[in-house]
């Protein structure tokens, strides 16, 4: 099996911060396969997923995603990823959900028949049949963050980075977002990586 993901010895101290955000960190990961990165608030999971995103630096360490270097990643790399960043939306605000899903069919380039049949079978597995023609601003967080997973799923990402995709959920809300995950994953061999302060 192929490494998705190497992170060898990775520190990260912030210029204005006198303590490490993230210190000596190693793992990786295996096509297929799924980890969970768990700590409380501050740990340093979002810094860990920026690194591995190529959005910062490490200050010491190596990182190699597909075994390239992130900050260099090539296009290639970068569509293979779904990434999905808590507390930041890829939604537009004042549009349909829809629009958001078709921004997503075009920066991808899903072909119209894939993109009808993923429409089809991630819309209802995410229960977001109901509300793709509403606005975005009208949403629920619930739905939001369905909506979220929508957009990812859309272009069937190899590998999905998910930073607190259930963050602010209740417990019945969050099962769907995991459930529809876990189903996701096992029908593509998917690579995920999990990140969540929630332990259970
Ligand atoms: P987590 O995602 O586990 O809650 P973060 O990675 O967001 O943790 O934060 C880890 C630490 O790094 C915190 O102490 C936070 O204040 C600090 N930090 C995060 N981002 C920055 C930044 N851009 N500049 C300075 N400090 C930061
Ligand atoms: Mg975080």
């Amino acid at each position: 099996m192929e490494h998705v993901l190497n992170v060898e010895d990775v520190f990260k101290r912030y210029k204005s911060q006198g303590d490490y955000a993230v210190k000596n960190v190693s793992f990786s990961l295996l096509e297929g396969e799924i980890v969970g990165i768990l700590g409380p608030n501050g740990a340093g999971k979002s810094t860990l997923i920026k690194m591995i995103l190529g959005v910062i630096c490490p200050t010491k360490g190596q990182i190699l995603v597909f075994g390239n270097n992130p900050l260099r990643f090539e296009k290639k790399d970068k569509v293979k990823l779904g990434v999905f960043l808590g507390g930041k939306s890829n939604l537009i605000y004042h549009l349909p959900v829809l629009d958001s899903v078709r921004l997503f069919q075009s920066i991808y380039r899903v072909p119209k028949a894939v993109f009808a049949e993923n429409l089809a079978r991630y819309s209802q597995a995410l229960q977001c049949d109901g509300f793709l023609q509403q606005r975005v601003a009208t949403l629920s967080l619930g739905q939001r963050l369905r909506a979220e997973l929508l957009c990812i799923l859309i272009y069937e990402p190899q590998v999905l980075i998910l930073d607190e995709p259930t963050a602010g959920l209740d417990p019945k809300g969050r099962d769907l977002v995991l459930e529809q995950v876990a189903a996701y994953q096992k029908e593509n061999g998917t690579t995920v990586l999990l990140v969540s302060h929630s332990m259970e």
